[in-house]
């Protein structure tokens, strides 16, 4: 962690004074086979926070998607989505026994945008046009989900939150923290980074990591799975629709090569 020592004190006294028994610094919050996601995280802003809002967020974006008729509109896909989802929260408690008490969800959004995403606290969203223009198969469905779900129990958007509000000092961490009549709206915040903005390099292979794991505990084929990020990478610019997916998770070689490596790893019982 690249943080100047001043810079935290003056956040750690922010913190101090409008500080709830929910907050915590430096933590690992999952547990697996993968020594990176054994690395400490900066957290500061509280988890209960980040899952209220998200969980808010989460819902106007499906009482948008429901009154424009883009809901859950194809019912068989929906059904196996939600069931290859299920298989896989199932499983989710094995890296972090407290999600077992998430109120997870899962929905499927009709549109042409190749995306999905899982908010803080298992909010779970999938596009029709991801599985149906990338024809999925459900090995591939659970790896890309598994990736979704595994930026969620890793808490990547509360931790780029706690960096964010340490760039912005020990004032902007006290406005995040004015829990009730804060200047900042969290909401929105959240559904702007958890949806659109890009996880950093060593976000991108937690999850890729605890996310495979993840679909291999629920029984899928993470070497079969794994196929998506071929697909994506094959089909490239040439699909504006991929665009949103892509800019958030980026493919290429070196990721595949990693996930190669790991598919096989976990096939051999390592
Ligand atoms: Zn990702």
């Amino acid at each position: 962690m690249q943080i100047k020592k001043s810079l935290l004190s003056l956040a750690v006294a922010g913190l101090i004074a409008v500080s709830s028994p929910a907050l915590v610094g430096c933590v690992s919050n999952t547990t697996s086979n993968s020594s990176t996601t054994n690395r400490a995280q900066l957290m500061l802003v509280s988890e209960q926070e980040v899952m209220t809002q998200s969980a808010q967020a989460y819902d106007e974006v499906i009482a948008q998607a429901k009154a424009k008729g883009l809901l859950n509109t194809d019912k068989s896909l929906t059904a196996r989505v939600q069931k290859i989802g299920q298989r896989l929260i199932a499983k989710a408690p094995t890296f972090r026994a407290d999600c077992a008490q998430w109120d997870w969800e899962v929905n499927v959004i009709t549109s042409d945008e190749l995306n999905a995403w899982c908010m803080a606290g298992g909010k779970i969203a999938v596009y029709t046009a991801l599985v149906q223009k990338l024809n999925l198969t459900d090995d591939e469905i659970a790896t890309v989900m598994g990736h979704e779900i595994a930026h969620a129990l890793r808490e990547h958007v509360r931790e780029q939150m706690s960096t964010e509000s340490l760039k912005q000092g020990a004032l902007g961490i006290a406005s995040l923290f004015g829990v009730s009549n804060t200047t900042l709206n969290i909401a929105n915040t959240l559904a702007e980074v958890g949806v659109s903005l890009p996880f950093s390099r060593s976000h991108e292979t937690e999850a890729d990591e605890l996310g495979l794991e993840l679909m291999y505990k629920a029984g899928y084929d993470p070497q079969k799975g794994i196929k998506i990020w071929e697909k994506m990478m094959s089909m490239g610019s040439s699909n504006s629709g991929l665009a949103a997916l892509l800019s958030t998770h980026p493919a290429d070689d070196e990721r595949l090569a990693n996930l190669t490596e790991l598919a096989a790893q976990l096939k051999a019982g390592k």
